[in-house]
Formats: C-alpha cells, sequence, structure tokens
C-alpha cells in the first residue's frame, strides 16, 4: 500500500518584514522570488516519487498569497506531474489581507485552493498598530467577504495575544468578530521575545492565554493543539499530521519534512538553497531520528486528546511522577497536558527527549 504524505511548500517573501516574526523570510523581490520558484520546482522534480501520495499540500511562508497566477499553476502541475494527488486533497494557502483581491481569490479556489489562512492578527486598530501591521481591521473584514464570495468555507483566521493593547473585553470583541464572520478556524499565538522578560509581562501572557481559551470555548471553539481552535470537523488536516506522527514533505527554503522516521530541515540560506539544488542535491541541512515512541509523546502532547498510555513504556517513572503532581492528565487510555499546565509544554517535552 502507498503511503499518505502532507506537503508543506515554503515561499520566504513578504512586501514587509514584521518585526516580530521569527518564519524564514525576506523583502519581496521579484526576479529572486522568480528565481525562487525554479528552483522550487526543482526541488519538488527532485524529491518527487510518484508512490506517494500527497493528501495535504500547505503554501506557507513568508507570504505566498504574493506567489503570481501562473507561478502557483506551475507548482501545483508540477506537485501532480511528480505525486500522486489524493481525490480530496486539503489544499491550503496562507494569505495577508493586503495581498488578496476578490479576482486572485477566485482564480485560488478555481484551481484547487480549498483552505484559506487570513493573517488578520487582530481586529483591533491599536493592535494592528502596536504589531506595524500594513492592513487595517477594515481591510481584513472586507477580505473575509471576500474570501466567502470566491467560494471558500474552510477558513482560518491568525490572532496574535499577548500585546500590551489588548485587554479581556478587546479580546472578547475580537473573538465575537471571527465567530459572526462565522469562521470555522482560529490559530491564536503569544506574541514572543519581543518584550522584556519579566514576571508580570509573563503573567499578562498566561492571563490573555486564559482568557482566550474561555472565550473560545463559550464561542463555541474547542482547541485541539496548543495554538489552534476550531469548530467541529474544522481541524487544519495538514497540520494535524504534525501532532500525530505522520509523514510530511518539506519543500522550499527552511521547510521541514518527515519520512521515513527521519525530521530534516532544509537550509535557511537562500544561496546555499541554489546552489545544492543546482548540484542536483536534496537542500537538506538537518536530519535527526527520534525513537518513533517519544516523537508520539513529543507531537501528541500539544493536543487536546493526547497521546495513548502505551507509548509511556519507556517513560514508566516521569509519567508518574506528572500524573502525581497534576501536570497531565490520564482520560480513556490517553495521556494529555491538563488544561491550566498547558503555557509548561516546553518544559514538559524536556522529559522526553
Ligand atoms: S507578513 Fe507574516 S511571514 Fe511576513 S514578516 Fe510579517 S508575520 Fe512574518
Amino acid at each position: 500500500m502507498k503511503n499518505s504524505f502532507g506537503l508543506y511548500i515554503h515561499y520566504p517573501f513578504c512586501k514587509r518584514v514584521c518585526y516580530y516574526c521569527h518564519f524564514t523570510k525576506q523583502n519581496f523581490d521579484k526576479e529572486l522570488s522568480d528565481k525562487y520558484i525554479d528552483f522550487l520546482l526543482k526541488e519538488l522534480e527532485l524529491k518527487g516519487d510518484k508512490n506517494k501520495i500527497i493528501d495535504t499540500v500547505y503554501f506557507g511562508g513568508g507570504s505566498p498569497g504574493l506567489i503570481e497566477k501562473d507561478n502557483i499553476t506551475e507548482i501545483l502541475k508540477t506537485i501532480s506531474d511528480y505525486y500522486t494527488l489524493s481525490n480530496n486533497t486539503e489544499i491550503t494557502i496562507e494569505i495577508n489581507p493586503e495581498d488578496a483581491d476578490l479576482d486572485k481569490l477566485r482564480f485560488l479556489n478555481k484551481i484547487g485552493f480549498n483552505r484559506i489562512s487570513i493573517g488578520t492578527q487582530s481586529f483591533n486598530s491599536d493592535d494592528l498598530k502596536y504589531l506595524k501591521r500594513s492592513h487595517s481591521a477594515g481591510l481584513s473584514l472586507s477580505v473575509i467577504n471576500d474570501v466567502k464570495t470566491a467560494g471558500f468555507t474552510n477558513i482560518n483566521t491568525d490572532f496574535i495575544i499577548g500585546l500590551p493593547t489588548q485587554s479581556k473585553e478587546t479580546l472578547f470583541h475580537g473573538f465575537n468578530t471571527v465567530k459572526d464572520l462565522a469562521i470555522p478556524h482560529l490559530s491564536v499565538y503569544v506574541l514572543e521575545g519581543v518584550k522584556e522578560e519579566n514576571d508580570n509581562e509573563n503573567k499578562l501572557d498566561e492571563y490573555l492565554y486564559f482568557q482566550t481559551d474561555a472565550i473560545l470555548k463559550n464561542l463555541g471553539y474547542f482547541r485541539y493543539e496548543v495554538s489552534n481552535y476550531s469548530v467541529s470537523n474544522y481541524e487544519s488536516i495538514h497540520n494535524s499530521k504534525y501532532w500525530k506522527n505522520k509523514e510530511y514533505i518539506g519543500v522550499g527554503l527552511s521547510a521541514s519534512g518527515y519520512e521515513n522516521g527521519i525530521d530534516y530541515k532544509n537550509t535557511e540560506n537562500l544561496y546555499e538553497y541554489f546552489e545544492l539544488i543546482k548540484e542536483k542535491k536534496l537542500p537538506i541541512k538537518e536530519k535527526s531520528q527520534i525513537i518513533k515512541m517519544d516523537r508520539h509523546i513529543i507531537t501528541g502532547l500539544r493536543t487536546s486528546k493526547g497521546v495513548k498510555i502505551n507509548h509511556f513504556k519507556k517513560h514508566q517513572e516521569t509519567l508518574k511522577m506528572l500524573l502525581k503532581e497534576q501536570i497531565l492528565i490520564e482520560r480513556n487510555g490517553y495521556i494529555s497536558i491538563k488544561n491550566n499546565k498547558i503555557l509548561l509544554l516546553n518544559e514538559i517535552l524536556t522529559y522526553f527527549r
């Protein structure tokens, strides 16, 4: 039987680089972007394997919404030439409000994209000013309208919390807007590494995180992963592969993948990326092998459902201790992190590496 894989495609250019962003990206340059697309197609070809069934494709970045129409068509064509696409492939693209227009959105929907992730970040103008984003809340609202007109129903919106401009009330207003717009999925990230670390700010982040959790739960969204909320049946199939220990192929600058029990990451250096592909070599920079059972724990503890208890055979003592401390809980044969301890996730994971 052929294996099924997710396919992540990284596009590293943005119209404007945000000061808080940790992704691999740089300012958009048309010539460089065209060259990058050529090399991306070559990498897809190099890695191609018709025995691999692709059931999710995710265009992330950077700002993949900037990729021109003919280039997107070419990428999708290359994927179907070199891999086997399953019938119901989930195909997602991230798009910033300032990069979207109805014509482009209609085009994306027509050529097969069936899920869209919009980089709204907030519906509050003070938050957007703090983040120095170039779009307004009004633009986000009109783009969401266009996204629906273009035929999308599977929609995610990104939110950033932990901003000094936020309060419980403004958060409530923002999440209520998402609900009113009938958006079925939200990714909520805590702004990190910008403010000076101090206890009060950490407490504020903690407060906002749990407020977010409570507000969204009341509005009918459930948290299925640390940063991801959805109404039922709208969980991201692609992203869930990361947390369910499923295989995925990473293509593009800095892209990560997991195949045959090996985690790998492509180079983050654009010129090295070009050079390696020119030599017909895969642009992989790091490889590591984590025992499958430990990987189940490390990825699965991010989810609300948790990890089957039999994956903890090697960690009986640690498990016993974390259950006793009420950091982990057992439910129906699954181990998960107790809701109020979720912000300790990274610390907890160190016990299982
Ligand atoms: S637009 Fe998105 S990917 Fe680009 S710099 Fe800003 S946050 Fe990062």
